[in-house]
């Protein structure tokens, strides 16, 4: 990010990694420390109300927030032990005010979601790219905050303009006889931005650039920590948007639009994710199933927070309303979700579908799971575990091991459990659990749906495999 052109190529002055040294290295004045995280928690807290559902997530999951001069501006550094540090340096976040902050701060967010979905290491060595990133997230910025301008600092604006840039492109390729494309063209997706710039006889260098942009070892940062970070925000965003929050359905719709289909890995970031379900249609790649979509929205409505805590600020109450808990929730005890999830052994289960469902839950904050597999008995397995299928199918195992009249190796089911996600081919004597609406039946091909029209009929689905 752009916002001190003193420093820019100046190495970071010590590891950015090293929360001990961030700390102790000069530290600003008690008063710029307190006011600084201030403005910080005040920004966030207005992602998460209203403004960007994903930076909210994200943030969420920094769970280290340091103020520190080590960093002339501001950064989310994807360390090597799966931590994602928030570094910021106070005295700019006072100068920015909290209208700068949460520019910055956007900013950033925005930054690690481009990383995740364009992580190819050509397009990321290439300057034009970089500038790029800062056109079309600082153009995201102005639009998604409401803003005509970029934050000022000392009076003046900070960053890169999208505007002056485009300005720079028009010149040049007219000055080359060619037709440049009109500013909400050019602006249209992250990719457009890139392609333009590259028609350019002479693509402007950014003259200021992000701290992890400077410095080669954030830069690189480290991919699947930011990789786990970032899919994880999207995911939680779009359990957000299934379950009604309007903030969260634009937002990933927007960035969808801006991205999918732009780049292959991009395309296969947002069809892993299934949320082409939010638009309603597959995406290009086809790899989103209606299936998919009707298990995120069954699991949204299963594992909604019904007897949230209050919290005792006004504003918390209002977020546990909107279904969705960034910062705050870390305040207060609200119990984890238990989702089961048991895969029936006794009949092949279809990786695809597997590696789909062990990679969903995973991503989903507030949800311990519970992997069982079953055949004639139920076994515990951990995701990952190869599981073995032996004779028989008894659902009535499952129902009896999770309520909780059996046990496995002298160990019971000690939790209460608020869904369980059966996977099986539906061919064994039916059954009748003690609470049907938390069961959801997911009916591999070819096999027997009969929990769709039992009495009481319960939450099933036919799944594909793919091989269409
Ligand atoms: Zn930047």
């Amino acid at each position: 990010m752009a916002y001190d052109t003193t420093t820019v190529g100046h190495r970071p002055v010590v590891d950015l990694t090293d929360r001990r040294a961030l700390e102790s290295w000069h530290p600003a004045a008690p008063d710029v420390v307190a006011e600084a995280r201030r403005l910080k928690e005040a920004a966030l807290l207005d992602f998460g109300l209203t403004e960007s559902v994903v930076a909210s997530w994200i943030y969420a999951k920094c769970h280290h927030q340091i103020p520190t001069t080590a960093v002339p501006t501001a950064a989310v550094v994807a360390s090597g032990d799966g931590s994602c540090p928030l570094l910021y340096n106070p005295g700019f976040f006072v100068r920015l005010g909290l209208e700068g902050v949460k520019f910055v701060l956007f900013h950033e967010a925005r930054h690690l979601v481009h990383r995740h979905l364009f992580a190819d290491p050509e397009l990321r060595a290439d300057p034009v790219f970089t500038l790029a990133a800062e056109v079309a997230i600082n153009h995201v910025a102005l639009v998604r905050l409401g803003r005509k301008e970029l934050p000022q600092l000392d009076g003046r604006p900070t960053g890169v303009d999208p505007r002056e840039i485009h300005r720079d492109y028009a010149g040049d390729l007219t000055a080359q006889g060619l037709e440049p494309l009109g500013y909400d063209a050019f602006v249209e997706t992250d990719m457009t931005v890139f392609s333009e710039l590259k028609r350019m006889r002479q693509p402007p260098v950014p003259t200021v650039s992000c701290v992890h942009l400077t410095d080669p070892e954030t830069a690189d940062g480290d991919q699947p920590t930011l990789d786990e970070t970032v899919s994880s925000a999207l995911v939680n965003s779009l359990l957000a948007a299934r379950r009604g929050h309007p903030g969260a359905e634009r937002e990933l719709l927007d960035l969808m639009d801006r991205t999918d289909g732009t780049s292959e890995h991009a395309s296969r970031v947002w069809g892993r994710l299934g949320a082409g379900a939010l638009r309603g249609r597959t995406p290009r790649t086809g790899k989103v199933d209606w299936w998919q979509r009707w298990l995120v929205d069954v699991l949204a409505s299963k594992l909604r927070e019904g007897e949230r805590l209050v919290y005792p600020k006004k504003r918390g109450a209002l977020l546990a309303a909107l279904g969705h808990d960034p910062m705050l929730s870390r305040c207060g005890p609200v119990r984890e979700k238990n989702l089961v999830i048991a895969y029936d052994t006794s009949g092949s289960m279809p990786d695809a579908v597997v590696d789909w469902l062990t990679e969903l839950v995973g991503q989903i904050d507030g949800v311990t799971a519970h992997w069982l597999s079953f055949d004639g008995a139920v076994m515990p397995f951990h995701p990952g575990e190869k599981v073995y299928g032996g004779g028989g199918t008894s659902f009535q195992a499952v129902a009896d091991y999770v309520e909780g009249r059996t046990t496995v190796d002298g160990r019971g089911f000690e939790e209460i459990p608020d869904a369980v996600v059966m996977l099986t081919d539906g061919y064994a004597p039916h059954i009748t659990p003690a609470e049907p609406d938390k069961w959801i039946w997911l009916i591999t091909p070819g096999g027997n749906d009969w929990p769709d029209h039992h009495t009481p009929p319960m939450a099933c689905h036919r799944v594909t495999t793919g091989d269409r």
